[in-house]
């Protein structure tokens, strides 16, 4: 027999607090594994919309942004609460945060990115990817983009710096605003076709691939280093590269490269996307006036309980690994939730007692 509609259901609810800082997928899979064990949520998060890179970094085209929105409500359905455009450690300071909650966890991503700093990097035409995506996700939300800001592809010739799952999302958006023509360049030599030993399961397998915004049509030019742009006036015009040559050991690992004299060539481009990984999480007010200690990759510094050098105080996803996978950061979003599940029901932070039960309406 089904559950009869209104049903009043006994959810423990604990009246703890919790603060969750950044609402990308590490932040959001926290919040929901928390609320579940009966405790109050907010997650507070900078940007005007909730979703972190999944809403302002994965293209539309990959990530239909119906199927996260109906997660969204399902988390608020199930009490999570949620405040956008507070961006904590400025309009709200992480010290108040952890006097005011009984635990707070930052989740804010790891969104510095790597810059090339060669000759001509001022140039106009020169830029982070992030913005370009960002900018695509706004108009597709109906946004209005201000015309001195706007960065398009439109009639364009364009090309990306660096591989990933960002650089690939630079093309597949090049090409669907009208690029004249897409290149994908690289450094590194083209990975084997087959793991080498170096790289045995379960590693990520660094082998050649193609993803689907490559299939759509760019080129892809291995080997070649950035080592200048070059520009007239203000705007670049091309890339001056120089061809690589590299001496890979036998066990198929990463090896040297030496340039090839007088390889030097220019390549066209009217627009560069810096895709070339990030290097930590802001080291901004937040993490600054709550006086954190940062990890060797410049993340903050969290124990075997996730917790930073300051009880009740948490870190998970980007902004303590660096930058990987949605997966990987709704992994330690929820081992988070459990960790802060048992520091919350802890002889210290509770006396043992963790058994306020109010009734709740679910349906
Ligand atoms: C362009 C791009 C494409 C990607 N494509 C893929 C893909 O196809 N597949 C895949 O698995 N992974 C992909 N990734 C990686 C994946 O998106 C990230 O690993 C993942 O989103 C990290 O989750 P997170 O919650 O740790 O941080 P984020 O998603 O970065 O979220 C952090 C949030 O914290 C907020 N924040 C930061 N500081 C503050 C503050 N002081 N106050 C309040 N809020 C704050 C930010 O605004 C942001 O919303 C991609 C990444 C990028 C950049």
């Amino acid at each position: 027999m089904g559950k009869p509609t209104g049903f009043l259901e006994i959810i423990r609810q604990t009246g703890r607090r919790i603060a969750v800082i950044g609402s990308g997928p590490a932040g959001l899979a926290a919040a929901q594994q928390l609320a579940r064990k009966g405790h109050d949520v907010i997650v507070l998060e900078k940007d005007d919309r909730i979703g972190g890179m999944l809403r302002y970094g994965i293209p539309d085209y990959k990530l239909e942004k119906w199927v996260f929105d109906r997660r969204l409500e399902q988390l608020q359905a199930e009490g999570v609460v949620f405040e956008t455009s507070v961006n904590v450690g400025i309009d709200i300071s992480g010290k108040y945060l952890s006097r005011t909650f009984d635990a707070v966890i930052i989740c804010i991503g790891a969104q510095v990115p790597r810059d090339l700093e060669i000759p001509g990097r001022e140039l106009k035409g020169v830029n982070f990817a992030i913005p370009f995506l960002v900018q695509q996700y706004r108009r597709n939300a109906g946004d209005v983009i201000p015309e001195d800001e706007a960065i398009t592809a439109n009639g364009k010739h364009v090309v990306v710096i660096g591989g990933g799952d960002t650089g690939s999302d630079c093309i597949g958006t090049s090409i669907r605003q009208g690029a004249a023509s897409v290149t994908h360049i690289y450094y590194q030599d083209v990975p084997p076709k087959e793991r080498p030993l170096c790289n045995p399961w379960p590693e990520r397998p660094k082998i050649f691939k193609t993803s689907s915004s490559q299939e759509e049509g760019c080129k892809r030019i291995w080997k070649y280093q950035t080592k200048e742009f070059v520009g007239e006036g203000d705007w670049l015009t091309g890339l001056k590269v120089v061809e690589l040559v590299w001496t890979r050991p036998s066990d198929g690992s990463r090896g040297t490269f030496t340039e090839k004299p007088n390889s030097e060539k220019i390549i066209r481009a009217d627009l560069v996307f810096l895709s070339i990984g990030f290097q930590h999480c802001e080291h901004g007010p937040l993490l600054a006036d709550l006086k954190l200690e940062y990890n060797k990759r410049g993340n903050i510094k969290i124990d075997e309980n996730m917790m930073t050098r300051f009880s009740g105080i948490f870190a998970a996803g980007d902004a303590e690994v660096g930058a990987t996978l949605v997966v990987d950061a709704i992994f330690r979003g929820r081992q988070v939730a459990e960790k802060v599940d048992q520091y919350l029901i802890s002889e210290k932070t509770l006396g043992g007692k963790y058994s306020i039960f109010k009734p709740k309406r679910v349906c």
